[in-house]
C-alpha cells in the first residue's frame, strides 16, 4: 500500500482510559498533536511499522490542580534500552520512585508525597486464564487502573488511608496468601486465547476474594477499612471468556503491516478479527515505536494451513 492522506505517522506513546474503553495514544511530533484510537468494538486498527528504533514516550508532570498529566518528550529522543523513556524524561517523571514509597528511607517530592498520601484501594483482579492478582489504585483511578490492567472482573477489598499503607497491605496479602502482584501482558494475552469458562472465572475469583477479605478484616490495621466492591460486567466476562477458538496473533506487530477490526480490548491486548481469524493481539511491544496508522491489513496464512 502506498502512502496517502489517510495515513498518519505517529509515535505509539501509551494507553489512556475513557470509561471502560482503552484508547491508544498517538503522538505526532511533526504536528505536535495527540490523537487517540479507541480500542473498542467497531474500531479499525491498522498500522505499518516505520523503523526499528524505539522512541521516548514522554513523562508525567503535575497539573496546577495537583493531578498528573502526560507530556510528550521535549527532544523527541530515543528511548533508553529496555525502557520507554529517554534519560531526561525518566529523571523528570513525577512518578519516579513511586513503587518504592513504602520502603524505609524513600524520599518523595512534595507533589508525589501529596499523591501518595491520598486514599488508595486494594483490589483483587481476575484474568481470562483464571489467574487472580492483588493490586493497588489511587482513589481517583480506582476504575481506570482495572481497565488498563486488562482485568476481566475485580473486587476492591480495602480502602486505605494512603498509598504507603495500601502497599504494606498488598505485601502482607501477597506473602500470607500467596497471591501474586504481577500478571505479565504476555500471560494475559495467552489467557485470552485460551480462557477458562465464565463460571470457573467467577467461582475462582469469589474464592480468592473471600480469603483476602477475611485476612484483611482480621488484621485490624489502623487506616485500613475492609470493603467488598465488585467491578466488571457480564458483557466483559463474556467477551473475555465466552469464546474459546481465538488465536494468538502470529505476526510481529513491530514489523510490516497489520490491520484488524477491533472487538474490544483488555489493556494493551486487543481482541479482533482479520481474514476470518478471531485474534488476540498483544500491542505492548508497539509502545515506543513509530508507525503509520491507516487502512493497512494483516498478511495471514490461509486458515486451512493451520500454521499457528
Ligand atoms: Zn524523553
Amino acid at each position: 500500500m502506498s502512502d496517502d492522506a489517510a495515513t498518519l505517522e505517529a509515535l505509539v506513546a501509551g494507553l489512556d482510559i475513557e470509561g471502560t474503553t482503552c484508547l491508544l495514544r498517538l503522538w505526532n511530533p511533526a504536528h505536535r498533536s495527540v490523537e487517540y484510537i479507541p480500542l473498542s468494538d467497531g474500531s479499525w486498527l491498522g498500522w505499518r511499522a516505520v523503523d526499528d528504533n524505539r522512541y521516548c514516550c514522554g513523562r508525567h508532570v503535575w497539573r496546577q490542580d495537583g493531578m498528573p498529566a502526560w507530556l510528550p518528550c521535549p527532544s523527541v529522543g530515543r528511548a533508553q534500552s529496555s525502557k520507554k523513556q529517554c534519560q531526561d524524561c525518566e529523571l523528570a517523571d513525577v512518578f519516579l520512585g513511586l513503587h518504592q514509597v513504602h520502603r524505609a528511607g524513600a524520599r518523595l517530592s512534595d507533589g508525589l508525597n501529596s499523591y501518595v498520601m491520598r486514599p488508595h484501594y486494594l483490589y483483587v483482579a481476575g484474568f481470562a486464564d483464571g489467574v487472580e492478582k492483588v493490586g493497588t489504585a489511587v482513589d481517583f483511578r480506582k476504575e481506570d487502573r482495572l481497565v488498563e490492567q486488562g482485568a476481566v472482573l475485580a473486587t476492591r477489598v480495602a480502602y486505605c488511608s494512603d498509598g504507603k499503607m495500601v502497599r504494606h497491605l498488598e505485601d502482607a496479602v501477597s506473602s500470607s496468601l500467596g497471591l501474586t502482584q504481577r500478571h505479565s501482558v504476555n500471560d494475559k494475552a495467552r489467557g485470552l486465547a485460551n480462557p477458562v469458562s465464565p463460571a470457573n472465572l467467577r467461582s475462582e475469583h469469589g474464592r480468592v476474594v473471600d480469603g483476602v477479605c477475611a485476612f484483611v478484616s482480621r488484621l485490624h490495621w489502623q487506616g485500613v477499612e475492609s470493603i467488598r466492591e465488585n467491578w466488571g460486567s457480564e458483557d466483559r466476562i463474556e467477551l473475555a471468556c465466552g469464546m474459546c477458538d481465538r488465536t494468538l496473533y502470529p505476526n510481529d506487530v513491530r514489523v510490516g503491516e497489520h490491520g484488524l477490526a477491533v472487538q474490544g480490548s483488555f489493556g494493551l491486548v486487543i481482541l479482533g478479527t482479520s481474514d476470518c481469524y478471531d485474534l488476540v493481539v498483544n500491542l505492548s511491544t508497539l509502545i515506543s515505536r513509530r508507525v503509520q496508522v491507516g487502512p493497512f491489513i494483516s498478511s495471514l496464512p490461509p486458515k486451512q494451513d493451520s500454521l499457528f
